[in-house]
């Protein structure tokens, strides 16, 4: 690195970007690649930085490249460097799916043992009743577990964010005895567009898990909710006497 860059601090970067305000040093020297936001304002970095190195030193750092030897120094100090192409801040990674999806693991896991608490500790309910209640809580949480660790996405499209996937039950809940409501075969991970309209009954699927699309949905409705006639879904033939029901009690034609 420079000699110069390492004796630059927040107030000489503060400094440049006034004086580029002032438009002291013109329009050139124009950054193709990034740009250094400051208060809703673009700047060049690399020319924000040389005039940094220069009201740092009194002299002109000139063994320093642009790119990304100026844009880590400028972050050091809590800028913001965006990239021009894709307009989002350098730096900044998106979270992997593993991690929102241990994240959302963990939330869900204490979501759980507080609901268990809860029905433990309420005065109104017999032993047998907590039993029960116990019993049914921790088995849709192993139901729902179950398909987020089979199916990493929707069934249908690529939606991956845990936060966002929904297990659904193919023969509702309502419907189910209580066998059924906790049989993973029961089972559908669905994002909440695909969710929704199987829920609703607006699309089903046949015994090798064709889509089946209700004439009641529109085609407008169909490109904008993502519907697609050549769209699948892996059916066992366990699954395929809950997807059976779903197509007769649910499906509207
Ligand atoms: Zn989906």
């Amino acid at each position: 690195m420079d000699e110069i860059l390492k004796q630059i601090r927040e107030e000489h970067i503060i400094y440049a970007i006034e004086q580029l305000d002032k438009n002291r040093w013109g329009k050139k020297n124009n950054s193709s690649k990034f740009d250094l936001v400051h208060n809703g304002k673009t700047y060049p970095p690399k020319m924000i930085i040389r005039h940094a190195g220069i009201k740092a030193t009194g002299e002109e750092p000139v063994k320093f490249g642009g790119g990304k030897e100026s844009n880590e120094l400028l972050m050091k100090f809590g800028f913001t460097v965006v990239d021009k192409e894709t307009g989002l801040p350098i730096g900044k990674k998106q979270r992997s799916v593993e991690d929102l999806r241990d994240r959302q693991l963990e939330q869900e896991l204490k979501n759980e043992s507080q609901n268990i608490e809860r029905i433990l500790g309420s005065a109104d309910l017999s032993a047998t009743e907590k039993k029960e209640l116990v019993k049914i809580r921790i088995g849709q949480g192993a139901f729902r577990k179950y398909l987020l660790a089979v199916h990493t996405s929707c069934e249908l499209c690529n939606v991956n964010n845990p936060l966002l996937l929904i297990a659904s039950h193919i023969k509702p809940w309502k419907d189910c005895h209580s066998e059924e409501r906790l049989d993973r075969d029961n089972g559908l991970l669905l994002c909440p567009n695909h969710d929704s309209l199987f829920d609703k009954g607006l699309i089903t699927f046949d015994g090798v898990g064709q889509i089946i699309i209700s004439t009641d949905l529109s085609s407008t409705d169909r490109i904008f909710m993502n519907v697609l006639e050549s769209m699948k879904i892996m059916c066992t033939n366990k699954r395929k006497k809950y997807m059976n029901w779903h197509q007769t009690h649910v499906y509207k034609m």
